[in-house]
């Protein structure tokens, strides 16, 4: 008998989200993950400070009412109470070492044509930096727009595909336009992974998988087990490797995109040492971060919190503690084990073109019983994993699952 009727790798939004549409179903479903926690690049590291559990997000940070199928899943659990409404904070440029307002960055006379830039430009098949490069100027990309790409991305934007960055889709307007969770971003990702008719088993890095007669076999450590369905939620280069011996076509077209990684550091600070006033966060430009996200958006009486995201291989531990003391205009000697986090991040690098390599993949992946969900189809947001998700659970229910 197979352990269950879905196998998903990867607890992350992408894994847990497939693992609900699987366990509404009704269907037997079990998560392997392999981290001793759900969640992936959802993680709220909550610091347990001795009067208040404060929290940081060392990845996803936001979300919007334009996520309508993670709202969805959300409301199904009736976790939208947990939902907290942003703050109305900014973000401001740290340039040339001092915080500058995005405005005041702008070329105007360049801005103003814009509008005229826009109209019959098609995005799909240009880049970020040819698409909204033509549309704002030249410097105007250059000096505001292309660093504040790259934050959103945690990567160097320029190469992008313009149509994965920025998603139009419908929005909830019972819902607040930017949203975080009580507890961070992470309460989704607990949630799913509480939810009952889902059993996640944690620490289970799963190395390879085969087939033994109708069935996968996925081994995981010294267990194995046994599924009809498969579904790979982890990251592109992960599954790269987890199907190349069994599914070589497959493996051959996600080998071809790169990873980008980001090196993320959090800090929580008692807010009278900060001086910096809210923001939202600030984005670097000609600096070795992307960003440095605040916790402003969800304001703490007590405690401010900065994550840092920095570009890969340009700052040793020491020198990036030094930049961040210096950022936040605060002694280095602030800056501890106590109220210090760090973590590596890794993002797809999708490039253009990327639309007919997904297109592949679909074809090959059609009748196989195997199902790949996560943030290298349409794009990185966690939208963009849910939606997929959603789609090969149907493909999979249409197959006979
Ligand atoms: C710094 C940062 C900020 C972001 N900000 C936002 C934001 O504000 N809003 C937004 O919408 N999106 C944001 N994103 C993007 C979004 O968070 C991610 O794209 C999304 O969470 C990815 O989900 P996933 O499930 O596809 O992959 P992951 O979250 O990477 O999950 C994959 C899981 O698979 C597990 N795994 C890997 N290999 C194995 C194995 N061999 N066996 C078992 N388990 C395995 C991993 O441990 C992980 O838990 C951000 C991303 C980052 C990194």
């Amino acid at each position: 008998m197979p352990d269950c009727d879905l196998l998903i790798i990867g607890a992350g939004i992408a894994g847990l989200s497939m693992a609900h549409y699987a366990a509404e179903a009704g269907l037997k479903v079990l998560v392997l993950e392999r981290e001793s926690r759900p969640g992936g690049c959802l993680h709220s590291h909550r610091f347990n400070k001795a009067s208040t559990e404060f929290w940081l997000e060392l990845g996803a940070h936001s979300a919007f009412n334009s996520y309508g199928n993670l709202i969805a899943i959300l409301e199904s659990l009736q976790a939208l109470d947990c939902l907290i409404k942003r703050a109305k904070v900014g973000f401001r440029l740290y340039a040339d070492g001092t915080v500058r307002s995005m405005p005041s960055q702008m070329d105007i006379p360049e801005l103003v044509l814009a509008p005229f830039r826009l109209l019959g430009l098609i995005k799909v098949g240009r880049s970020v930096a040819d698409y909204y490069g033509r549309i704002v100027g030249r410097r105007n990309y250059t000096r505001v727009f292309g660093p504040a790409f790259d934050a959103v991305i945690c990567q160097p934007a320029s190469d992008y595909p313009a149509d994965s960055l920025f998603q139009s889709r419908p929005r909830r307007k019972d819902i607040p336009r930017g949203f975080a969770f009580s507890g961070g971003m992470q309460t989704i990702t607990d949630t799913l992974a509480g939810r009952s008719g889902v059993r996640v088993e944690l620490g289970q890095t799963v190395r390879g998988i085969q087939r033994g007669g109708k069935d996968f076999v996925v081994k995981a450590g010294d267990a194995h087990y046994t599924a009809p369905r498969v579904c790979l939620a982890t990251s592109v280069a992960v599954a790269t490797e987890l199907l190349r011996s069994m599914f070589p076509a497959v493996a051959a077209q996600l080998a071809e995109i790169e990873t980008a990684t980001v090196e993320t550091v959090g800090v929580a600070l008692p807010a009278e040492q900060v001086r910096l006033p809210p923001l939202a966060g600030l984005i670097g430009r000609g600096e070795p971060f992307y960003s440095a996200v605040s916790r402003d958006t969800v304001p703490d009486a007590q405690w401010r919190g900065f994550t840092f995201h920095f570009r890969p291989g340009v700052l040793g531990d020491e020198e990036k503690l030094n930049r961040i003391a210096h950022v936040l205009k605060i002694p280095r000697t602030a800056l501890s084990l106590e109220n210090v986090v760090s973590k590596i991040n890794q993002l797809p690098s999708l490039r253009v073109g990327h639309g007919e390599r997904t297109g592949h993949v679909d074809a090959l992946l059609a009748g196989t019983g195997l199902a790949l969900s996560g943030n290298y189809f349409t794009g990185v947001a966690l939208e963009d994993c849910v939606t997929r998700s959603r789609a090969e659970f149907e493909r999979l229910r249409r197959e006979g699952l």
